[in-house]
């Protein structure tokens, strides 16, 4: 990647402008349920601040669809990263986001300063990257860095839109995410193995075609399963089934023996009457699932095979649970899956959303390669498209 990084500013003395993704997960008295995306921003305020800078971060939280909501208000953001800072961080609580009043704030940051705006979807113009809105942002300071990897795959102004008007550079968590991701999808240790799982196979068309050409093995769990199961001809009873995919779903199986891709699908599965965690349920093989029951994760013989795959592979990229993992009588497959990963002492990344809460719930996120920070964006980068947040950014 040919981006300038944060390392190649002159940023001594300066007002910084960065575009966190503090989009967090809060209960609900808005306490901050999850706080990984602010604990991964620290290195790059960290820097920022021992070189002399002072910091305005930007960032939307939940969706307020363009207007003031006090649910949504990044007070709580502000507070907690006061504490992992263990410094003052000044919050401007403006529903305008930028004010004459922000501005007069912003100029008066001394070195070492962090200053936090209000939610950037308080403003409609966000999310239609509106170019006035983008110059007032962008007037706040000499310099903007994008660290928000989880909204680069949007082109909004507090992302994309300021970096017309801004030297701009990357910060240190987009550049790992995208260099790591990079490095495995461009030149990988082989053998190179990808997960796939989820609900739906048609999230997932796009990162199955891109990486059919580079993978030597794709595994597919998941809801999305059963509908390459059913284009092989087995009866799947009343599990997910995307009937409008079944074609596609022959034409990736065929693509994959084109490319000498082995597309390994479940053998065994776990079947209940109702999508329910006390539902009655069973080990069945794929070739035998009643006709009135579903598929809600893959079984213990499937399980032992996508492991010893696993165990011989060198990367490994995983996106999508192998079953509905928020259910206990229905979630070995996906953990089955982590410990495996773990344990293969392979390169293992883990696509956000999902897959990443269940290898934080296992507890086993420390001991993985990499852990993405963002679902959407780390998806359409499998997809191989280029981040608009990350294209926008100086060469
Ligand atoms: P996605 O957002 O496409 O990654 O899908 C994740 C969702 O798929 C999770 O909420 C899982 O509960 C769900 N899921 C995984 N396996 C199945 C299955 N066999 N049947 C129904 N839903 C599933």
């Amino acid at each position: 990647m040919n981006k300038k990084t944060i390392r190649d500013m002159d940023i001594q003395g300066k007002r910084v402008l960065v575009r966190v993704d503090y989009n967090v997960p809060m209960d609900e008295e808005m306490n901050i349920t999850d706080d990984i995306r602010i604990t991964a921003s620290l290195p790059t305020i960290k820097y920022l601040l021992d070189n002399d800078a002072s910091v305005i971060l930007m960032s939307h939280l939940g969706r307020p669809k363009g207007e003031p909501k006090a649910k949504y208000s990044m007070a709580p953001v502000a507070k907690r990263l006061s504490e992992l800072l263990d410094r003052e961080v000044i919050f401007a609580d403006d529903d305008m986001v930028v004010s004459d009043k922000v501005k007069a704030m912003a100029e008066s940051l001394k070195p070492g300063q962090v200053m936090m705006l209000q939610n950037t979807r308080f403003r409609k113009e966000e999310e239609k990257n509106g170019e006035e809105f983008a110059e007032s942002l962008a007037s706040l300071a000499d310099i903007y860095i994008n660290d928000a990897f989880g909204t680069s795959h949007r082109a909004h102004a507090s992302n994309v839109g300021v970096s017309r008007h801004l030297p701009s550079a990357l910060g240190f968590l987009v550049e790992k995410e995208v260099g790591i991701m990079g490095k495995a999808l461009d030149e990988p240790l082989r053998p190179f193995v990808a997960i796939l799982g989820g609900a739906k196979v048609s999230d997932k068309i796009g990162v199955i075609e891109n990486l059919i050409t580079k993978v030597n093995t794709i595994i597919i769990g998941g809801g999305m399963a059963f509908t390459f199961l059913k284009a092989k001809g087995l009866e799947i009873g009343t599990s997910l089934l995307e009937e409008d995919k079944l074609d596609l779903a022959k034409e990736l199986m065929e693509k994959a023996r084109k490319y000498g891709v082995a597309l390994i699908l479940p053998i065994d599965v776990v079947v209940a009457r109702e999508f329910k965690n006390d539902s009655e349920h069973f080990n069945v093989p794929v070739e035998s699932i009643p006709s009135d029951m579903m598929g809600l994760d893959i079984g213990p013989d499937s399980i032992a095979l996508f492991e010893s795959v696993i165990s011989e592979a060198k990367t490994i990229i995983w996106n999508g649970p192998m079953g509905v993992f928020e259910m206990d009588s229905f979630n070995k497959g996906t953990y089955a899956i982590a410990e495996a990963m773990v344990k293969s002492g392979a390169i293992t990344i883990v696509g956000g959303g999902d897959s990443a809460a269940a290898v934080e719930k296992a507890g086993l996120a420390d001991r993985m390669t990499h852990v993405s920070t963002g679902g959407g964006a780390s998806l359409e980068l499998l997809e191989g498209k280029l981040l608009p947040g990350i294209d926008a950014i100086s060469e």
